[in-house]
C-alpha cells in the first residue's frame, strides 16, 4: 500500500510526530484531497492537548486544508479529481437532525471538524465528506486561501450577518490572526472601520488594511472614543480578552452589537442597564458551512482581501505550532507539503 508522511498527536499533550501511514482511501461519499497547504489554528490545541471530548488517538490535526481532489469515493457527483478545494472548522454535517432539517448546518448536532472527529490536513492526504468543501478561486494561492477557511470565514461571516450597513462605524478588536483579516473585510464591504489594539505598534500596519481609524486602548479610552463617534454599529470582538471585550461595551450606539469570535472562557462583564438602555446586544459567531468559506474566497479574490502568513514544511509542524501558540507569527502559519 503507497504511504504517506502526517503528523499526528498520539496522547492527550503527546507531542506532534511526524509518521508515516498508508493513504487513505475516501468511502462512499468522500473524497480524497492530496494537501497542497493547511493553516495552523489556535484551535488545533483541542486536539493537541485533548481539550475537546471524545477525541479518538491518534490524530491529525488541521482544519484549514487545500489541495487538490485526487480520488472521488462511490456517490459522489458534484465533485472531480483536479479541483482544487479547502475543507474548514465546519468538516461535515449529517443532514437528518432537527438542525440540518432547518438548513442550519453549521449547528448540526453530528458536526464533524477535520483534525478533531476525523484526520485533519497536517498530513499529504486526507479524506473528507462531499459536503464539506468550498472550491478554490485561481486568484489565491493555497497557502493564503488556507487560513481563509476558518480565521477568514469566521470573520467574513460574522461581518456580512452583523446588520451593520454600508458606512455605518464598526469596530474591530484586536488586531491578530483573525483582527487583520477582519479589518479588511469591514473596509471592503463598506463600513467605517475602527481598529482597535492595545500599543501603537499595530497602527501602520492597521491603517495598510484599510482601516480608517486606529484607538490605541493603552493610552485611550475606547468607549468614549467609539461614542464620540456616534457609537458603533457592530464591534468585532477577535481579542482573545473578555477583559478587553467589557471595556468597549459603551462604545456600542444604538441597537450596537458586541459581536463576538475570539474564543475566551473568562466572563464578560456587563450589566442589563448597559445592554437596555440603547438596546444594545452581545453575540457569538461560530464560523459557518463549506458554501460560506467558498464565499469568504470568492469575496477576497474580488476584493484583494489577503492573510498575511508565514509558511513552513510539513516535517517542522510541531516547530512551526510552537510558534503559533507563542503568538509570534505574523500572523497565521501555514504548512506547505511540496504538492
Ligand atoms: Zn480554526
Ligand atoms: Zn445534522
Amino acid at each position: 500500500m503507497a504511504k504517506m508522511r502526517a503528523v499526528q498527536v498520539a496522547k492527550p499533550n503527546g507531542p506532534l510526530e511526524l509518521v508515516e501511514r498508508d493513504i487513505p482511501e475516501p468511502a462512499p461519499g468522500q473524497v480524497r484531497i492530496k494537501v497542497q497547504a493547511c493553516g495552523i489554528c489556535h484551535s488545533d490545541a483541542f486536539t493537541v492537548e485533548g481539550a475537546f471530548p471524545n477525541i479518538q488517538y491518534p490524530r491529525v490535526p488541521g482544519h484549514e486544508i487545500v489541495g487538490i481532489i485526487d480520488a472521488v469515493g462511490a456517490g459522489v457527483q458534484t465533485w472531480a479529481t483536479g479541483q482544487r478545494v479547502g475543507v474548514g472548522w465546519h468538516g461535515g454535517h449529517c443532514g437528518r437532525c432537527d438542525r440540518c432539517r432547518r438548513g442550519d448546518f453549521i449547528n448540526c448536532r453530528f458536526a464533524q471538524t477535520p483534525g478533531l472527529h476525523y484526520d485533519g490536513g497536517y498530513a499529504d492526504f486526507m479524506v473528507a465528506p462531499s459536503e464539506a468543501l468550498a472550491l478554490v478561486p485561481d486568484e489565491l494561492s493555497s497557502e493564503e486561501a488556507a487560513p481563509l477557511l476558518c480565521a477568514g470565514i469566521t470573520t467574513f461571516n460574522a461581518l456580512r450577518h452583523s446588520g451593520a450597513r454600508a458606512g455605518d462605524l464598526v469596530g474591530v478588536l484586536g488586531i491578530g490572526g483573525l483582527g487583520h483579516l477582519g479589518v479588511q473585510f469591514a473596509v471592503k464591504m463598506g463600513f467605517h472601520t475602527v481598529a482597535i489594539a492595545r500599543g501603537t505598534d499595530k497602527e501602520p500596519l492597521a491603517r495598510q488594511l484599510g482601516a480608517h481609524r486606529y484607538l490605541d486602548s493603552q493610552a485611550q479610552n475606547v468607549a468614549e472614543e467609539l461614542t464620540k463617534l456616534g457609537g458603533a454599529r457592530v464591534i468585532l470582538a477577535t481579542a482573545t480578552s473578555s477583559k478587553a471585550m467589557t471595556a468597549v461595551i459603551d462604545g456600542l450606539g444604538v441597537d450596537g452589537k458586541l459581536l463576538i469570535v475570539g474564543v475566551t472562557t473568562d466572563p464578560i462583564e456587563v450589566t442589563p442597564l448597559q445592554l437596555i438602555s440603547a438596546r444594545r446586544s452581545i453575540q457569538g459567531w461560530p464560523s459557518g458551512t463549506a458554501m460560506d468559506s467558498q464565499d469568504t474566497m470568492a469575496f477576497s479574490a474580488l476584493t484583494g482581501v489577503r492573510t498575511m502568513i508565514e509558511t513552513a514544511p510539513l516535517d517542522r509542524a510541531a516547530e512551526a505550532y510552537a510558534r503559533m501558540m507563542s503568538g509570534k507569527a505574523r500572523f497565521r502559519m501555514v504548512l506547505t507539503t511540496g504538492s
